[in-house]
């Protein structure tokens, strides 16, 4: 997803005269990795189907599918629209401009130009581009415990759920909420809570192993699991991993009534994502299954399914 700092940036150059794209290929190639697209249908297969490229250099005047359209479609989805668009157009009046950068396009140049000064523009947008992904990077983590957060989180399920819309598959959401931690802050002190969180984050996050799953801090003392293409049996299976990890980690906490170690209780939601229902349901069902847990004597799990 982010370029990293010394690797070389992908460029994906979109224009239907391959005279251009030879041109402006030849231009950028010696510093950047360049990808050709000769159609608005073929760059948008290209951006949604591999690796998305760091810029995006797009001619406005295509047939089909023109550039604008391009730039609207690639900007409405969450996927793609960090991707910053230039675009390279004969077309010169205030109005197409004007268009053109209230589809999202960060820079606009008009042909014919300067060799010089496209590379310059390039080389500016690559660096905030990668300024911008550093800052999304950062923002995404959390800070105490250095898992993905809750923004990160969000972000996932979103994109998870769409995905699995199309595909026809399950989602299971796992609440995951320390057990008397008040307990645990008010005995051992505010500092000694917060290790207590980040090996809780640990042991959580040596849980999972495929590409696709997620855990993240919640918020507090609340952790999230996010399991794609996981149906209720499964659930059930890494739903007990999670519960049985931390009760290994062998945290030492005497002021629980539920164990002399730190246990988490874990409410489990799991559902075959579809238009009628909404990422907020399974929320509250796996808080509704979190809940049944606390109160039926914490350190294990409870399953609702929608
Ligand atoms: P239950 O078993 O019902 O979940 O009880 P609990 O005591 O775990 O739950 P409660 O919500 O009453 O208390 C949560 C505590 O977590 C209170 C708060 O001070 C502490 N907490 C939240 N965030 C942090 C943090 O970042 N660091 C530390 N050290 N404590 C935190
Ligand atoms: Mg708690
Ligand atoms: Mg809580």
């Amino acid at each position: 997803m982010f370029a990293e700092h010394n690797e070389r940036a992908t460029i994906l150059i979109v224009d239907d005269e391959p005279q251009n794209l030879h041109l402006l290929g030849e231009l950028l190639m010696a510093d950047h990795e360049v990808l050709a697209a000769t159609s608005g249908e073929e760059a948008i297969n290209r951006v949604q189907s591999s690796t998305p490229p760091d810029l995006i250099l797009l001619d406005i005047m295509m047939p089909d599918m023109n550039g604008i359209q391009v730039c609207r479609k690639l900007k409405e989805d969450p996927i793609t629209t960090d991707i910053p668009i230039i675009f390279i157009t004969a077309m010169d009046d205030v109005k197409d401009e004007t268009e053109g950068l209230a589809a999202g396009a960060v820079d606009y140049i008009t042909k014919p130009f300067s060799p010089a000064i496209l590379k310059a523009r390039v080389k500016t947008h690559l660096k905030l581009k990668a300024q911008t992904d550093m800052l999304t990077k950062l923002s995404m983590v959390d800070g105490l415990t250095g898992i993905p957060n809750r923004r990160q989180f969000d972000l996932r399920i979103a994109q998870e759920w769409r995905r699995l819309t199309r595909s026809g598959e399950h989602l299971t959401l796992i609440m995951i909420d320390v057990d008397h931690f008040k307990q645990y802050n008010d005995n051992y002190g505010h500092a000694a809570g917060d290790q207590c969180l980040r090996q809780v984050a640990k042991a959580l996050h040596g849980v999972i192993h495929r590409a696709e799953d997620l855990v993240a801090r919640y918020g507090g003392e609340e952790f999230v699991g996010l399991l794609p293409g996981v149906n209720e049996d499964n659930s059930l299976i890494i739903g007990e991993w999670f519960r049985r990890a931390i009760e290994d980690s062998q945290i030492e906490h005497k002021f629980s009534s539920v164990s002399d170690v730190v246990t988490v209780s874990l409410g489990i939601a799991t559902c075959r994502p579809k238009d009628h229902t909404t990422p907020e349901k399974l929320m509250k069902a796996s808080d509704h299954a979190l809940y049944t847990s606390k109160k039926s004597g914490r350190n294990r799990l409870s399953l609702d399914v929608i």
